[in-house]
Protein backbone atom coordinates (compact mmCIF):
# COMPACT_ATOMS: atom_id res chain seq x y z
CA UNK A 1 0.00 0.00 0.00
CA UNK A 2 0.67 3.83 -0.52
CA UNK A 3 3.33 4.86 2.60
CA UNK A 4 3.20 8.58 3.31
CA UNK A 5 6.52 10.75 3.21
CA UNK A 6 6.21 11.46 6.53
CA UNK A 7 6.06 7.90 7.76
CA UNK A 8 9.16 6.71 9.45
CA UNK A 9 11.20 3.52 8.66
CA UNK A 10 9.64 2.29 11.86
CA UNK A 11 6.03 2.99 10.61
CA UNK A 12 7.12 1.01 6.66
CA UNK A 13 8.31 -1.49 8.82
CA UNK A 14 5.28 -1.71 10.26
CA UNK A 15 2.80 -1.74 7.57
CA UNK A 16 4.89 -4.63 5.64
CA UNK A 17 5.06 -6.60 8.35
CA UNK A 18 1.05 -6.09 9.32
CA UNK A 19 -0.14 -7.00 5.58
CA UNK A 20 1.87 -10.05 5.44
CA UNK A 21 0.26 -10.68 9.34
CA UNK A 22 -3.04 -10.45 8.06
CA UNK A 23 -2.54 -12.87 5.13
CA UNK A 24 -1.11 -15.63 6.90
CA UNK A 25 -4.10 -15.13 9.78
CA UNK A 26 -7.47 -14.79 7.10
CA UNK A 27 -8.73 -18.02 6.35
CA UNK A 28 -8.12 -18.61 10.13
CA UNK A 29 -10.38 -15.41 10.79
CA UNK A 30 -12.91 -16.62 8.35
CA UNK A 31 -13.08 -19.99 9.94
CA UNK A 32 -13.89 -18.52 13.28
CA UNK A 33 -16.87 -16.23 11.66
CA UNK A 34 -18.67 -19.25 10.54
CA UNK A 35 -17.87 -20.88 14.04
CA UNK A 36 -19.10 -18.06 16.14
CA UNK A 37 -16.29 -17.86 17.92
CA UNK A 38 -13.89 -15.34 19.06
CA UNK A 39 -10.44 -15.30 17.09
CA UNK A 40 -8.45 -15.98 20.54
CA UNK A 41 -5.62 -17.67 18.60
CA UNK A 42 -5.24 -14.32 16.22
CA UNK A 43 -5.04 -11.98 18.92
CA UNK A 44 -2.64 -14.72 20.79
CA UNK A 45 -0.11 -13.98 17.75
CA UNK A 46 -0.54 -10.65 17.39
CA UNK A 47 0.01 -9.72 20.68
CA UNK A 48 3.34 -11.86 20.88
CA UNK A 49 3.97 -9.70 18.15
CA UNK A 50 3.64 -6.51 19.83
CA UNK A 51 0.87 -4.84 17.52
CA UNK A 52 -1.80 -4.36 20.37
CA UNK A 53 1.15 -1.77 21.78
CA UNK A 54 1.68 0.25 18.25
CA UNK A 55 0.68 3.24 19.64
CA UNK A 56 2.25 3.00 23.42
CA UNK A 57 5.15 4.60 24.16
CA UNK A 58 7.77 2.25 24.34
CA UNK A 59 8.94 3.15 28.10
CA UNK A 60 5.39 1.11 28.82
CA UNK A 61 5.63 -1.73 26.80
CA UNK A 62 4.81 -0.46 23.48
CA UNK A 63 6.56 -0.16 20.00
CA UNK A 64 6.06 3.70 20.82
CA UNK A 65 4.76 4.48 16.96
CA UNK A 66 2.26 6.89 17.67
CA UNK A 67 -1.11 7.20 16.32
CA UNK A 68 0.20 6.56 13.23
CA UNK A 69 1.38 2.98 14.40
CA UNK A 70 -2.21 2.21 15.81
CA UNK A 71 -3.48 3.64 12.51
CA UNK A 72 -1.78 1.09 10.49
CA UNK A 73 -2.12 -1.32 12.47
CA UNK A 74 -6.47 -0.65 12.67
CA UNK A 75 -5.82 -0.69 8.93
CA UNK A 76 -4.55 -3.47 8.26
CA UNK A 77 -5.92 -5.77 10.88
CA UNK A 78 -9.79 -4.69 9.50
CA UNK A 79 -9.53 -6.31 6.73
CA UNK A 80 -10.58 -9.50 9.13
CA UNK A 81 -13.52 -7.35 10.59
CA UNK A 82 -14.13 -9.03 13.63
CA UNK A 83 -10.42 -9.06 14.91
CA UNK A 84 -10.22 -5.70 13.45
CA UNK A 85 -13.32 -4.54 15.89
CA UNK A 86 -11.79 -5.96 19.13
CA UNK A 87 -8.19 -4.72 18.53
CA UNK A 88 -9.57 -0.99 18.03
CA UNK A 89 -11.93 -2.00 20.97
CA UNK A 90 -9.10 -2.51 22.87
CA UNK A 91 -7.79 0.90 21.68
CA UNK A 92 -10.59 2.23 22.72
CA UNK A 93 -11.13 0.70 26.08
CA UNK A 94 -8.56 3.20 27.56
CA UNK A 95 -5.45 3.67 26.24
CA UNK A 96 -5.92 6.80 25.71
CA UNK A 97 -7.30 8.24 28.33
CA UNK A 98 -4.95 6.48 30.96
CA UNK A 99 -1.75 7.94 28.48
CA UNK A 100 -3.68 11.27 28.83
CA UNK A 101 -5.26 11.68 32.69
CA UNK A 102 -3.90 8.14 34.58
CA UNK A 103 -1.32 8.50 37.46
CA UNK A 104 2.25 7.53 37.03
CA UNK A 105 1.18 4.47 38.56
CA UNK A 106 -1.85 3.42 36.51
CA UNK A 107 0.08 3.86 33.64
CA UNK A 108 2.91 0.92 34.29
CA UNK A 109 0.16 -0.68 36.12
CA UNK A 110 -2.11 -1.16 32.53
CA UNK A 111 -0.27 0.38 29.14
CA UNK A 112 1.65 -2.96 29.34
CA UNK A 113 -1.50 -5.23 29.72
CA UNK A 114 -3.08 -3.14 26.35
CA UNK A 115 0.85 -3.64 24.85
CA UNK A 116 0.99 -7.40 25.50
CA UNK A 117 -2.89 -7.85 24.03
CA UNK A 118 -5.07 -7.70 26.75
CA UNK A 119 -8.55 -7.22 25.70
CA UNK A 120 -10.17 -3.82 26.55
CA UNK A 121 -13.70 -2.42 26.12
CA UNK A 122 -15.27 1.28 25.71
CA UNK A 123 -18.58 1.32 27.80
CA UNK A 124 -20.53 4.76 27.66
CA UNK A 125 -23.83 3.95 26.04
CA UNK A 126 -27.19 2.54 28.17
CA UNK A 127 -30.46 1.55 27.39
CA UNK A 128 -31.61 4.79 27.61
CA UNK A 129 -28.61 6.77 26.88
CA UNK A 130 -27.17 6.99 23.40
CA UNK A 131 -26.00 9.74 21.44
CA UNK A 132 -26.74 11.91 24.69
CA UNK A 133 -23.95 10.57 26.85
CA UNK A 134 -23.67 13.24 29.07
CA UNK A 135 -27.25 12.25 30.46
CA UNK A 136 -25.77 8.58 31.57
CA UNK A 137 -27.81 7.36 34.63
CA UNK A 138 -25.31 4.44 36.08
CA UNK A 139 -24.17 5.62 39.44
CA UNK A 140 -20.60 5.57 41.13
CA UNK A 141 -21.02 6.25 44.87
CA UNK A 142 -17.77 6.64 47.25
CA UNK A 143 -17.12 4.11 49.75
CA UNK A 144 -14.34 4.22 51.63
CA UNK A 145 -11.45 3.39 49.41
CA UNK A 146 -13.92 2.31 47.18
CA UNK A 147 -16.94 3.34 44.38
CA UNK A 148 -19.49 0.95 44.13
CA UNK A 149 -21.11 1.31 40.72
CA UNK A 150 -24.58 0.33 39.36
CA UNK A 151 -26.46 0.46 36.23
CA UNK A 152 -26.61 -0.79 33.08
CA UNK A 153 -25.06 -0.85 29.40
CA UNK A 154 -25.07 -2.17 26.05
CA UNK A 155 -23.74 -2.67 22.55
CA UNK A 156 -20.40 -3.08 23.98
CA UNK A 157 -17.91 -4.47 21.70
CA UNK A 158 -15.72 -7.27 23.31
CA UNK A 159 -18.72 -8.01 26.55
CA UNK A 160 -17.38 -10.94 28.42
CA UNK A 161 -14.21 -11.24 26.13
CA UNK A 162 -12.82 -8.13 27.74
CA UNK A 163 -10.59 -8.14 30.77
CA UNK A 164 -10.79 -4.46 31.23
CA UNK A 165 -13.76 -1.90 31.06
CA UNK A 166 -13.50 1.58 30.56
CA UNK A 167 -16.89 2.33 32.14
CA UNK A 168 -18.23 6.19 32.46
CA UNK A 169 -20.38 6.44 35.71
CA UNK A 170 -22.69 9.53 37.37
CA UNK A 171 -20.90 10.92 40.71
CA UNK A 172 -23.01 13.87 40.98
CA UNK A 173 -26.90 15.47 40.37
CA UNK A 174 -25.70 18.38 41.47
CA UNK A 175 -27.36 20.79 39.08
CA UNK A 176 -24.41 23.51 38.64
CA UNK A 177 -21.86 20.36 37.88
CA UNK A 178 -23.99 19.03 35.14
CA UNK A 179 -24.23 22.28 33.66
CA UNK A 180 -20.40 22.34 33.75
CA UNK A 181 -20.13 18.68 32.77
CA UNK A 182 -18.48 17.80 35.61
CA UNK A 183 -20.89 15.08 36.85
CA UNK A 184 -19.27 11.93 35.64
CA UNK A 185 -16.48 9.87 36.33
CA UNK A 186 -14.21 7.23 34.37
CA UNK A 187 -13.48 3.91 36.04
CA UNK A 188 -11.59 0.59 34.65
CA UNK A 189 -13.81 -2.26 36.02
CA UNK A 190 -12.28 -5.85 35.37
CA UNK A 191 -13.37 -8.64 34.38
CA UNK A 192 -14.40 -10.87 38.03
CA UNK A 193 -15.18 -8.07 40.14
CA UNK A 194 -18.03 -8.93 42.08
CA UNK A 195 -21.92 -8.01 40.90
CA UNK A 196 -20.28 -7.20 37.48
CA UNK A 197 -22.12 -9.99 34.70
CA UNK A 198 -22.62 -10.03 30.97
CA UNK A 199 -26.53 -9.77 30.97
CA UNK A 200 -26.96 -10.64 26.80
CA UNK A 201 -24.91 -10.78 24.27
CA UNK A 202 -26.62 -9.52 20.56
CA UNK A 203 -26.95 -10.68 17.22
CA UNK A 204 -25.36 -7.98 15.17
CA UNK A 205 -24.32 -8.07 11.61
CA UNK A 206 -20.68 -8.02 11.25
CA UNK A 207 -20.17 -9.21 14.49
CA UNK A 208 -20.15 -12.97 14.01
CA UNK A 209 -16.94 -14.23 16.07
CA UNK A 210 -16.75 -10.84 18.31
CA UNK A 211 -18.91 -10.42 21.14
CA UNK A 212 -21.46 -7.56 21.44
CA UNK A 213 -23.62 -7.04 24.38
CA UNK A 214 -25.19 -5.98 27.14
CA UNK A 215 -23.44 -4.94 30.94
CA UNK A 216 -25.12 -5.24 34.31
CA UNK A 217 -23.52 -3.53 37.40
CA UNK A 218 -24.90 -4.48 40.27
CA UNK A 219 -23.05 -2.88 43.78
CA UNK A 220 -19.80 -3.37 42.24
CA UNK A 221 -16.82 -2.36 44.04
CA UNK A 222 -14.43 -0.50 42.11
CA UNK A 223 -10.91 0.52 44.05
CA UNK A 224 -10.22 3.93 44.05
CA UNK A 225 -7.32 3.38 42.58
CA UNK A 226 -9.32 2.20 39.16
CA UNK A 227 -10.79 5.74 38.82
CA UNK A 228 -8.94 7.18 35.74
CA UNK A 229 -8.60 11.01 36.19
CA UNK A 230 -10.34 13.07 38.72
CA UNK A 231 -14.15 12.59 40.29
CA UNK A 232 -15.74 14.84 38.45
CA UNK A 233 -13.65 14.61 35.12
CA UNK A 234 -15.36 11.67 33.30
CA UNK A 235 -16.25 13.81 30.90
CA UNK A 236 -13.46 15.10 29.27
CA UNK A 237 -11.55 11.85 30.14
CA UNK A 238 -14.72 10.78 27.29
CA UNK A 239 -13.69 13.25 24.84
CA UNK A 240 -10.48 12.79 25.03
CA UNK A 241 -10.30 9.58 24.31
CA UNK A 242 -13.43 10.00 21.75
CA UNK A 243 -10.98 12.22 19.28
CA UNK A 244 -8.64 8.98 19.53
CA UNK A 245 -11.32 6.22 18.66
CA UNK A 246 -12.72 8.94 15.73
CA UNK A 247 -9.48 8.47 13.83
CA UNK A 248 -8.42 4.82 14.61
CA UNK A 249 -12.39 4.28 13.53
CA UNK A 250 -11.00 6.16 10.38
CA UNK A 251 -8.20 4.07 9.88
CA UNK A 252 -10.53 0.86 10.69
CA UNK A 253 -13.36 1.98 8.15
CA UNK A 254 -10.31 2.52 5.45
CA UNK A 255 -9.59 -1.62 5.84
CA UNK A 256 -13.13 -2.25 5.63
CA UNK A 257 -13.55 -0.08 2.30
CA UNK A 258 -9.71 -1.31 0.85
CA UNK A 259 -10.61 -4.91 1.45
CA UNK A 260 -14.30 -3.95 -0.70
CA UNK A 261 -11.59 -2.87 -3.25
CA UNK A 262 -9.49 -5.89 -3.19
CA UNK A 263 -12.40 -7.78 -3.49
CA UNK A 264 -14.89 -6.33 -5.86
CA UNK A 265 -12.03 -5.84 -8.51
CA UNK A 266 -11.16 -9.74 -9.21
CA UNK A 267 -14.50 -10.79 -9.19
CA UNK A 268 -15.68 -8.28 -11.96
CA UNK A 269 -12.45 -9.24 -13.91
CA UNK A 270 -13.87 -12.79 -13.55
CA UNK A 271 -17.44 -12.73 -14.30
CA UNK A 272 -18.44 -12.66 -17.68
CA UNK A 273 -21.83 -11.55 -19.10
CA UNK A 274 -22.74 -10.35 -22.29
CA UNK A 275 -20.03 -12.00 -23.49
CA UNK A 276 -17.38 -10.01 -22.05
CA UNK A 277 -16.13 -9.59 -18.00
CA UNK A 278 -18.50 -7.62 -16.43
CA UNK A 279 -15.90 -4.78 -15.38
CA UNK A 280 -16.24 -3.85 -19.04
CA UNK A 281 -19.43 -2.60 -18.65
CA UNK A 282 -19.01 1.61 -18.12
CA UNK A 283 -21.19 1.44 -15.11
CA UNK A 284 -19.44 -0.86 -13.10
CA UNK A 285 -16.59 0.94 -14.20
CA UNK A 286 -17.78 3.98 -12.67
CA UNK A 287 -18.54 2.61 -8.86
CA UNK A 288 -14.88 1.18 -9.13
CA UNK A 289 -13.23 4.52 -10.02
CA UNK A 290 -15.48 6.07 -7.06
CA UNK A 291 -14.43 3.30 -4.91
CA UNK A 292 -10.43 4.05 -5.69
CA UNK A 293 -11.27 7.30 -5.04
CA UNK A 294 -12.77 6.62 -1.34
CA UNK A 295 -9.98 4.82 -0.20
CA UNK A 296 -7.16 7.26 -1.81
CA UNK A 297 -8.95 10.29 -0.09
CA UNK A 298 -9.82 8.15 3.27
CA UNK A 299 -6.20 6.92 3.70
CA UNK A 300 -5.03 10.57 3.30
CA UNK A 301 -7.54 12.05 5.91
CA UNK A 302 -6.77 9.00 8.35
CA UNK A 303 -3.00 9.34 8.07
CA UNK A 304 -2.95 12.89 7.93
CA UNK A 305 -5.11 13.12 11.20
CA UNK A 306 -2.65 10.78 12.84
CA UNK A 307 0.34 12.55 12.25
CA UNK A 308 -0.99 16.01 13.64
CA UNK A 309 -1.89 14.11 16.43
CA UNK A 310 1.62 12.71 16.36
CA UNK A 311 3.46 16.56 16.54
CA UNK A 312 0.66 17.50 19.48
CA UNK A 313 -1.29 19.18 17.46
CA UNK A 314 -5.55 19.55 18.27
CA UNK A 315 -7.18 16.92 15.61
CA UNK A 316 -10.71 17.36 16.87
CA UNK A 317 -12.14 18.77 13.84
CA UNK A 318 -9.69 16.43 11.48
CA UNK A 319 -10.60 13.24 13.45
CA UNK A 320 -14.54 14.14 13.60
CA UNK A 321 -14.54 15.27 9.81
CA UNK A 322 -12.81 12.11 8.85
CA UNK A 323 -15.08 9.90 10.58
CA UNK A 324 -18.13 11.35 8.83
CA UNK A 325 -16.38 11.08 5.65
CA UNK A 326 -14.54 7.80 5.77
CA UNK A 327 -18.05 5.63 7.33
CA UNK A 328 -20.61 7.71 5.06
CA UNK A 329 -18.35 6.91 1.91
CA UNK A 330 -17.68 3.39 3.40
CA UNK A 331 -21.84 2.45 3.38
CA UNK A 332 -21.85 4.21 0.03
CA UNK A 333 -19.35 1.89 -1.66
CA UNK A 334 -20.10 -0.98 -0.23
CA UNK A 335 -23.92 -0.51 -1.74
CA UNK A 336 -22.35 0.17 -5.29
CA UNK A 337 -20.17 -3.08 -4.82
CA UNK A 338 -23.11 -5.27 -4.06
CA UNK A 339 -24.24 -3.94 -7.42
CA UNK A 340 -20.89 -4.51 -8.99
CA UNK A 341 -21.08 -8.03 -7.82
CA UNK A 342 -24.68 -8.32 -8.90
CA UNK A 343 -26.57 -8.02 -5.92
C1 LIG B 1 -22.17 -1.99 16.16
C2 LIG B 1 -22.16 -1.07 17.33
C3 LIG B 1 -21.12 -1.13 18.24
C4 LIG B 1 -21.12 -0.28 19.34
N1 LIG B 1 -20.12 -0.38 20.26
C5 LIG B 1 -20.17 0.35 21.39
C6 LIG B 1 -19.20 0.17 22.41
O1 LIG B 1 -18.28 -0.65 22.31
N2 LIG B 1 -19.31 0.93 23.53
C7 LIG B 1 -20.30 1.85 23.69
O2 LIG B 1 -20.33 2.50 24.72
N3 LIG B 1 -21.25 2.03 22.74
C8 LIG B 1 -21.21 1.30 21.60
N4 LIG B 1 -22.16 1.47 20.62
C9 LIG B 1 -23.24 2.40 20.85
C10 LIG B 1 -23.19 3.64 19.98
O3 LIG B 1 -22.15 4.45 20.30
C11 LIG B 1 -24.57 4.27 20.09
O4 LIG B 1 -25.37 3.50 19.24
C12 LIG B 1 -24.62 5.72 19.71
O5 LIG B 1 -24.13 6.52 20.76
C13 LIG B 1 -26.04 6.15 19.36
O6 LIG B 1 -26.90 5.84 20.40
P1 LIG B 1 -28.28 5.10 20.15
O7 LIG B 1 -28.04 3.96 19.24
O8 LIG B 1 -28.87 4.83 21.48
O9 LIG B 1 -29.12 6.14 19.35
P2 LIG B 1 -29.99 7.35 19.93
O10 LIG B 1 -29.10 8.28 20.66
O11 LIG B 1 -31.19 6.84 20.63
O12 LIG B 1 -30.54 7.95 18.62
C14 LIG B 1 -29.77 8.67 17.77
C15 LIG B 1 -30.76 9.51 16.98
O13 LIG B 1 -30.52 10.86 17.29
C16 LIG B 1 -30.13 11.55 16.13
N5 LIG B 1 -29.04 12.44 16.51
C17 LIG B 1 -27.93 12.11 17.16
N6 LIG B 1 -27.15 13.19 17.36
C18 LIG B 1 -27.80 14.22 16.82
C19 LIG B 1 -27.53 15.60 16.71
N7 LIG B 1 -26.40 16.15 17.21
N8 LIG B 1 -28.44 16.37 16.06
C20 LIG B 1 -29.57 15.84 15.58
N9 LIG B 1 -29.88 14.52 15.65
C21 LIG B 1 -29.01 13.74 16.27
C22 LIG B 1 -29.68 10.48 15.15
O14 LIG B 1 -29.84 10.87 13.82
C23 LIG B 1 -30.60 9.32 15.51
O15 LIG B 1 -31.84 9.41 14.87
C24 LIG B 1 -22.17 0.65 19.51
C25 LIG B 1 -23.19 0.71 18.58
C26 LIG B 1 -23.20 -0.15 17.51
C27 LIG B 1 -24.34 -0.07 16.54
Amino acid sequence: MEVFPWWTDEHKKLEKEMAAFVEEVMPRDEETRWRREFPWDIFEKLSKKGYPGAGIPKEYGGLGLGATGACIAAEALNRMPGVGRAFVGNMLGGLRQIIEYGSEEQKKRFLPRIATGEIGAIVITEPFVGTDAASIQTTARRQGDFYVLNGKKRFIVSAGVASRYMVYARTSNNPDEIRNYRHLTAFIVEKGFQGFTVEKINEIMGFENIQNGVLNFNEVAVPAGNRIGEEGEGWRVMTAGLNFERTMICAQTLGWTRELLRNVVPYAQRRVQFGKPTIDLVNNQFKIADLIIQVKIARMMTYYTAYLWDLGRDITLGSNMGKVFICEGAIRTALDAIQVMGG
